[in-house]
């Protein structure tokens, strides 16, 4: 990552915007040379989010269609050009999911600004396509602090859903996701417990009731009912979602016993981070319960050494998985599972030799 500082950046009159807050600009990245910046921090913050992996494929969506030549070789540079684009928005799209699953929102906002750019751009304004990139915004935000910012990203959503007919179940479960989680950072309990009722409903619709993807919908309602003190009912909703994870899991595993698949096809970073924070998350709240159960315990710690095993981190597969075997020795019943963490045990042990 370089640049010039160059005030003379400017002879056509055209005025250089800061890729990130659109002021005047005086740096331009001197690899593609058509990214501009107001100052270093900037121009630092847009590489580490997303700049890095889309230099190159900017510098060729410019470069310009081919002049004084056939109209089937214009065409067919102008069709290159377009698949260019979409791959860029597909880039920062992901590149912003997974700083969101980080929880690293401050750099999820250069990601996913280029994403909402960029669709604009290719869909027009109003293109249901740009829904992803505000919900991303928003969810940035709200990690953030940033709720009134959050809050209007999520107006523009709604706006742009509403004006939508037959708008997808995906992205009305990923609205009232994201609006849930507004409501709860705001202390509105009732209304974020609607949205996820909403949440829950779409996506159960696209991927059935005990998806993990619905299941997500649950846990972040069982978070609200424990700010509500109400950890009954939490506790009851956790059980539903490790359980769900659980035979997810089970069934990702026989699959690769099964095919020999590798793990990367399971799972994208993304998902692993976000279920490793789901599947932590209630096995804390497992183990700090005035009851004890120590089988549900023993299955949270099957799941995340599962997990890990698909990820191919054996180191951390073994670790979760010795967890799980002391939690469940004691136990009389279970065998099926005692038998499925012994077996964890051997995969990863013959891994790491
Ligand atoms: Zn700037
Ligand atoms: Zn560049």
């Amino acid at each position: 990552m370089s640049a010039t500082i160059n005030p003379l950046a400017n002879p056509k009159g055209v005025k250089k915007l800061c890729e990130l807050c659109q002021k005047p600009a005086t740096l331009r990245c001197t690899k593609c040379r058509v990214t501009f910046y107001c100052d270093p921090d900037h121009q630092h913050a847009d590489w580490t989010s997303i700049h890095e992996k889309v230099c190159l494929l900017l510098v060729s969506i410019h470069i310009p269609a081919p002049l004084h030549t056939l109209q089937a070789d214009r065409d067919h540079h102008h069709t290159e050009t377009l698949k260019k684009k979409e791959q860029l928005i597909e880039i920062a799209h992901l590149e912003a999911q997974r700083w969101v699953s980080k929880r690293r929102f401050q750099n999820v906002l250069p990601a996913a600004l280029l994403h909402l750019r960029w669709a604009m751009r290719l869909y027009g304004s109003c293109a249901v396509q740009l829904v992803p990139a505000y919900l991303q915004l928003a969810q940035a935000n709200i990690g953030l602090g940033s709720l009134s910012q959050a809050h209007e990203y999520l107006s523009k959503a709604e706006w742009t859903v509403m004006k939508t007919p037959g708008c997808s179940h995906i992205v009305l479960h990923q609205l009232h996701r994201t609006l849930g989680r507004l409501h709860t950072a705001t202390g509105e309990y009732t209304s974020a417990l609607s949205h996820f009722a909403n949440d829950v409903y779409y996506a159960s619709e696209m991927f059935g009731l005990v998806s993990t993807v619905t299941c997500g919908g649950y846990f972040l309602m069982a978070d609200v009912f424990l700010k509500q003190n109400k950890p009954d009912i939490a506790c009851s909703l956790f059980t539903e979602v490790a359980s769900s994870w659980h035979t997810h899991l089970c069934m990702l595993m026989e699959g690769i016993s099964q095919s020999g698949t590798q793990a990367e096809e399971c799972f994208d970073e993304s998902q692993c981070v976000e279920a490793d924070q789901i599947l932590r998350c209630i096995l804390e709240f497992e183990e700090q319960c005035v009851k004890p159960r120590p089988s549900q315990s023993a299955m949270l710690a099957h799941s995340l050494a599962m997990l890990w095993l698909l990820s191919n981190n054996y180191t951390k597969a073994l670790e979760y998985g010795k967890k799980a075997q002391v939690l469940i020795q004691g136990l009389s019943e279970q065998n099926s599972l005692k038998e499925s963490i012994q077996n964890l045990l051997q995969h990863a042990e013959k891994h790491l030799q």
